[in-house]
């Protein structure tokens, strides 16, 4: 076999490829028309985040069977295309998250000190023992927003400096976080009695600007502020005015709105910011980790025929697939679908099998939905291999039921999440054997293509609210490409609008819909990402 390594990649990964006895090429910075020739003669391709793998070169890659990314982000890497040429795609989870949790603590720690402004004083000549006074740690509370495996790994450093941990993870269940010694509270619990936080989501709508002016003016004052996760989650303008005011005491950050950042940017012209230049997973440990892991994963692929890490495959053999692969493309949007209606954190989740598909392997029909229900929330690209690691890690309890009988339809599956406080159900069907179709939202009976994005509204059964969210819609030039309407039983209970949409409508239109008397809850679904 050859592999192409075509970005920069630590040795030892190579040497675990050449002890297998692959013949490995290492060539970097490559051109575009370079890598077009040299793809030709490869079987596996080894990147990190600098080569473009488009599906032009997916497509001149005529013997390519397998890429791999040392690293999580697949930006840079084509995966539909890849997919329709049968090619598999996979990545290394998790290679970086405990140095990204210890470059967390050290930035906590020369907040507290100003131990980069105290070097920069000394390095001027300076001896200003007294300007660089600073705060202890012990005895302090750390609030963490977001509890996945770097907001896990840095409870623990922040335990062993003796700080009280509080955290805020709405996706995360309760007893999970209670198990790793976290005092779980609402956000705005958070904001108040920490006193120093820090951010470990991925960036979603949810969460940028998560940490703004609003949000500041209930901290502590005197609170410090970090963000080593990802630019945009705390509004850069509105920390500079209070640093300036010194409402918070210090920030530091890794990431920013803006990579690489202007040189005039207004943080660092304060004496209270301390940065780095996104090194967040910038340790040899992590490089090499990622690298060897990749290269292990290679190793599996091509000798046991074992796809660890991969991101667009599920462990099916090749016979089965066919049959399956309409029921994988139902089961992982009807995750995706769930996990957008879905408030608090997953305790458990049953999947019930009725009819045809019950007789099929369900196992990784199961994976797929747990694929769509983790992929909105994390960071990782969550895939077939790792997704029910994933779950497991979260605490959540995963049933499988099987029947043959499918009442009205051929095949059914259902999908039950709980969350502890409330429970979920949706079910889907394929219709003429190929079109994914949702077909119960809890109590409704509905018919949801899965595909694009739709505005689901909880609504009381009376006359006049359809007209006056379409009237909504309308006044905001949102053009309605499909409609449907499903009641309770009951006339004059509750009811669900489904408003199939060309493009995502602004906020505000969600919001003037909320605002009308008779609408108990509107939310977006966005099927179309990724998928
Ligand atoms: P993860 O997926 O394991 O954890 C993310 C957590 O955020 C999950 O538990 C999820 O439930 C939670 N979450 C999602 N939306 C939330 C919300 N609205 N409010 C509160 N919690 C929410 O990811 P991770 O590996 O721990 O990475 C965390 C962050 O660190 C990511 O943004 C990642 O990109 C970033 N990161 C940065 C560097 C760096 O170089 N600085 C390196 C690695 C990771």
């Amino acid at each position: 076999m050859n592999i192409l390594v075509s970005d920069k990649l630590s040795a030892r990964g190579v040497e675990v490829l050449e002890r297998a006895g692959f013949s490995v090429g290492v060539k970097t910075k490559l051109t575009k028309e370079e890598l077009l020739k040299e793809i030709k003669n490869y079987e596996g391709l080894i990147v990190r985040s600098a080569t473009k793998v488009t599906s032009e070169v997916i497509e001149a890659g005529g013997r390519l069977r397998i890429i791999g990314r040392a690293g999580t982000g697949l930006d840079n890497v084509d995966s539909d295309a890849a997919t329709r040429r049968g090619i598999v795609v996979m990545n290394t989870p998790g290679g970086n998250t405990i140095t990204t949790a210890e470059h967390t603590m050290a930035m906590v720690v020369s907040m507290s000190r100003k131990i980069p402004q105290a070097t920069a004083s000394m390095k001027a000549g300076k001896w200003e023992k007294s300007k660089f006074m600073g705060v202890e740690l012990y005895n302090k509370t750390m609030g963490l927003v977001g509890l996945g495996q770097i907001g896990s790994h840095v409870t623990k450093l922040a335990q062993g400096h003796f700080m009280n941990v509080i955290g805020y993870d709405p996706y995360l269940a309760k007893d999970r976080a209670q198990q790793m010694g976290i005092e779980v509270v609402e956000l705005a619990d958070l904001f108040q009695r920490a006193d120093v936080i820090s951010v470990h989501t991925p960036l979603t709508n949810e969460t940028r600007g998560l940490i703004n002016a609003t949000t500041i003016k209930d901290m502590k004052d005197g609170v410090m502020i970090v963000n080593c996760a990802r630019g945009g989650i705390i509004n850069e303008q509105d920390l500079y005015e209070a640093l300036k005011s010194e409402k918070v005491f210090a920030a530091a950050f890794d990431v920013f709105e803006e990579e690489p950042i202007k040189a005039d940017h207004p943080l660092l012209t304060l004496d209270n910011f301390i940065c780095t230049p996104h090194i967040g997973a910038s340790t040899e440990e992590a490089q090499e980790n990622v690298a060897i892991g990749i290269a292990e994963q290679f190793v599996d692929y091509f000798k046991r025929g074992l796809a660890r890490g991969a991101v667009n495959v599920p462990s099916v053999s090749p016979e089965a697939l066919p049959q399956l692969q309409p029921y994988l493309t139902l089961a992982e949007r009807m995750g995706h679908f769930q996990a957008q209606l879905i408030e608090g954190g997953v305790k458990s989740v049953t999947v019930e099998y009725f009819g045809e598909v019950a007789g099929l392997s369900v196992a990784p029909l199961t994976i797929a939905v747990l694929k769509g229900l983790l992929s909105p929330i994390l960071e990782d690209v969550i895939n077939f291999v790792n997704a029910p690691v994933v779950a497991k890690e979260r605490g959540i309890e995963v049933k499988e039921v099987k029947s043959s009988d499918a009442g009205d339809f051929t095949s059914l599956i259902r999908i039950k999440v709980d969350t502890g406080q409330k429970s979920y159900h949706l079910a889907g069907t394929l219709f003429h054997k190929q079109e994914p179709r949702i077909v119960e939202i809890n109590q409704f009976q509905v018919e949801v293509i899965c595909d694009g994005q739709m505005i689901l509204i909880d609504n009381v059964d009376r006359p006049g609210v359809i007209g006056t969210v379409g009237r909504i819609l309308g006044e905001h030039s949102v053009n309605i490409a499909q409609m449907q309407c499903s009641r309770a039983e009951q006339q004059g209970g509750q009811a669900l609008l489904i408003l199939g949409l060309d493009a995502p409508p602004p906020k505000e239109v969600l919001d003037a819909v909320k605002q009308e008397d008779g609408v108990l809850s509107a939310r977006l679904v966005d099927l179309s990402k990724g998928h």
